[in-house]
């Protein structure tokens, strides 16, 4: 959903409104110099298209002054993505716990809010629920609904992008195959009172991603971010998209087998699981074992920051056992950074994968890798899901159709 086709076409003389639009917002070409030089378009094409782009909104003048123009000639104004014609809400939902903010278009978080959502309460409850908070969250940064151009929402479990609902989640019980855009959009309504807006979902590993890389590391090419809190997953970000795979299974490593899972049960039903062994939720459950009082992977976490004995070398054991797993994921990708995230992504839990990764993955396919820890912290499915609905209406395949609603 995130790949771009219009990029193929974006440097013929067929280039759209929406191939200009995208050449601006990647920083490829930022004056009319520019656009007519990328795109062979002549220089009353480019002026009409850059018009409609104008009138609905979409682009502004740079406030940098003019620069020099490649064709020569006067200095020419540059143009930037106006990202203040309209603002996103997004949603960040874990086991018990649920994120939201508004933000502007290049993901800056106008409004935050955070509680308990428990999604064992099925996808009815929480989503009307979100539906208020996004509310609540216009009128805090005073935000009309009607601003909203989309709705993007983080989700536990595998996502079908396209049909917008999850596929057999382990740890959302009663989500299987709901309408989750529908009833959200629905939400979004029913508490603000605006027209239904477009909403997207994914798989959070995929969106903390996402956000992770579009934000930190840019350039980086193959981008891994593994998530570690309740569950184990991982998000791959290719070339600038999220990889799913065929049907959105792509990542989904807290259900490889390993031998030290032999016993243990995982959520999904099956034994051998990595994530019954090593994720937060395993860890907590043998510290509750231990007598000490833990029932999730925020309660591991912060057992960890207080500097718990046990919860340490249980999160440095369970880094251990990730690490192995990530061993044969570096093999397979080679990816230029490994981010570690959620609620285990500390120096134990780090470590313990360090000493596995470097051991068992080939010295090639770690001689350029960077692991690294989270940069956004809690906010990156937040940014990562805002970053979602803005590339998906804002792709050149879009931008005719969105133009000609708006009547330009
Ligand atoms: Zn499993």
């Amino acid at each position: 959903m995130t790949g771009r086709p219009g990029r193929t076409g974006r440097g013929g003389s067929q280039a759209s409104a929406g191939d200009l639009l995208e050449l601006v917002r990647s920083g490829r070409a930022t004056t009319r110099g520019a656009l007519q030089q990328v795109t062979g378009l002549s220089r009353a094409t480019v002026g009409q298209r850059l018009e409609r782009l104008f009138r609905a909104g979409w682009l502004r003048e740079g406030a940098g002054g003019p620069v020099d123009s490649p064709l020569g000639g006067r200095p020419s104004i540059t143009l930037e993505f106006d990202d203040e014609h309209a603002v996103v809400l997004a949603a960040d939902l874990d086991t018990r716990h649920a994120r939201a903010a508004l933000l502007t278009l290049t993901g800056e978080i106008l409004a935050e809010r955070s509680g308990t959502l428990v999604v064992e309460d099925g996808p009815d409850a929480v989503l009307g629920a979100l539906g208020g908070w996004f509310a609540g969250l216009l009128e805090q940064a005073g935000h009309r609904a009607e601003e909203v151009c989309g709705i993007g929402l983080a989700v536990p479990g595998p996502v079908d992008t396209d049909a917008g609902r999850v596929v057999q989640p382990p740890i959302m019980p009663g989500w299987d195959g709901y309408d989750i855009t529908g009833r959200l959009a629905r939400a979004f309504t029913e508490h603000t009172g605006a027209a239904p807006v477009p909403v997207l979902v994914d798989n959070d590993a995929n969106l903390m991603a996402y956000g992770e890389q579009r934000t930190g590391f840019p350039d980086c090419s193959a981008f891994v971010l593994v998530k570690v809190s309740t569950g184990i997953g991982a998000g791959v970000v290719v070339d600038g998209s999220v990889f799913r795979g065929v049907d959105g299974g792509a990542g989904d490593i807290g259900h490889i087998r390993v031998p030290e899972g032999a016993e243990a049960l995982c959520r999904c039903g099956s034994y051998g699981c990595l994530a019954a062994v090593a994720s937060g939720g395993a860890v907590a459950r043998r510290l509750a074992e231990r007598g000490v009082p833990a029932a999730s992977g925020s309660d591991v976490r912060e057992l960890l920051a207080a500097g718990h004995p046990e919860a340490t070398g249980l999160a440095r054991e369970a880094g251990r056992l990730v690490g192995e797993v990530l061993a044969t994921v570096v093999t397979l990708l080679n990816p230029g950074v490994l981010m570690i995230a959620g609620d285990l992504a500390g120096t134990p839990f780090v470590t313990g994968v360090r000493e596995l990764l470097y051991q068992r993955a080939l010295p090639r396919s770690t001689a350029r890798l960077e692991v690294v820890t989270s940069r956004l912290g809690e906010r990156a499915g937040l940014v990562g899901a805002g970053a979602l609905v803005v590339e998906h209406l804002y792709a050149p395949e879009r931008v005719e159709e969105r133009l000609r609603a708006l009547g330009v």
